[in-house]
């Protein structure tokens, strides 16, 4: 059979292309992306897309079945057990990391998160070697892994035993940070800096002494970066707030716009992500740049003025 996958929207490779791509080949199929160009017509094609927001993809031969799957189409889609449980086949994006899911689902319902809605209460559903063979990094996926302590000291320690840099994408939660994992996390090499999240203002005691144990137990603080949601349900100075608090506990703010159409969410994105601004100018001297302008000048004017402080800074 002639396999054709569609991606119509991943920023990273897609696990779920690589995992179909891999249990075809297993079966002898061809597999390749499709090319609307190139006049093949395939006997079967596979699209994938992860949000709901990006338009379809409509370049679709005529009379060939197509399989659709992933968020962007339906939150509650899943692999069949038999492509799920194949190890991802990695030569179809070039992809030089390993990247995969222990566990899925996650054990809160924050309501701006579609986890709960599409994964479910947390569980195991397997550990690095599933998909992980010698590479020097590697993406985990898992949606909150510190939930589950004794999962957590077991992919440490496979991470540890094997070197492996890793990357915890889609964050750990600072509630549940206990002296022990600090420990681990502090032995882990890292790929990229350990988020956490501070969405909500009520949590800053549970952030403060997440942060108290992990510096206390070996984890140097720049390696640690807070995301900081926006505009979902707080107030401009409660946003000032955690992120200045994170920036005065030696830690990196990122924020997150619910609404990036938002010009104050946009811009005070920007002020906190770009490093250079955030550590030169104060948010009160960031906005007071615009209040005389914004009346008389477009927004795209505005947003030129934006990039030229930025390049200012950069250079
Ligand atoms: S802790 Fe993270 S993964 Fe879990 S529901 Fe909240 S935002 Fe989603």
């Amino acid at each position: 059979m002639k396999i054709a996958l569609v991606d119509v929207d991943s920023k990273i490779p897609n696990l779920a292309l690589m995992k179909i791509s891999a249990y075809h080949k297993s079966l002898g199929d061809t597999v390749e992306f499709h090319d609307p160009l190139s006049g093949d017509k395939p006997d079967l094609i596979y699209a994938s897309k992860v949000f709901d927001f990006t338009p379809d993809y409509n370049y679709y031969p005529p009379d060939v079945p197509i399989i659709k799957g992933g968020t962007g189409y339906n939150i509650h889609s899943v692999l069949s057990p038999e492509i799920e449980s194949c190890y991802p086949d990695y030569d179809l994006y070039q992809c030089d990391y390993a990247i995969g899911f222990t566990t899925r689902g996650c054990i809160r319902k924050c309501p701006f998160c579609i986890v709960p809605k599409k994964e479910g209460y947390i569980k195991v559903v397997g550990d690095i070697y599933d998909f992980w063979n010698g590479h020097k990094h590697l993406m985990l996926l898992d949606n909150n892994l510190t939930a589950l302590p004794e999962h957590f000291e077991l992919i440490c320690k496979q991470l540890i035993k094997e070197k492996i840099k890793v990357d915890f994408s889609q964050g750990l939660d600072i509630r549940l940070i206990t002296p022990e994992m600090a420990q681990l996390l502090a032995k882990v090499k890292l790929w990229k800096q350990i988020h956490f999240a501070w969405d909500d203002i009520r949590i800053e005691k549970a952030v403060r002494r997440g942060i108290e144990i992990l510096t206390s137990n070996g984890v140097k603080p720049y390696k640690l970066m807070f995301y900081v949601l926006i505009g979902f349900n707080s107030t401009p100075e409660e946003d000032l707030y955690r992120v200045e608090t994170l920036r005065g506990l030696g830690v990196d703010p990122f924020v997150m716009p619910y609404n990036k159409s938002d010009e104050y969410q946009r811009r005070f994105a920007r002020w906190v992500n770009h490093k250079a601004i955030f550590k030169t100018v104060k948010w009160e001297d960031y906005v007071a740049h615009y209040k005389d302008t914004t009346t008389t000048e477009t927004q795209s004017v505005i947003y030129a003025k934006e990039e030229r402080i930025v390049e200012r800074l950069d250079g």
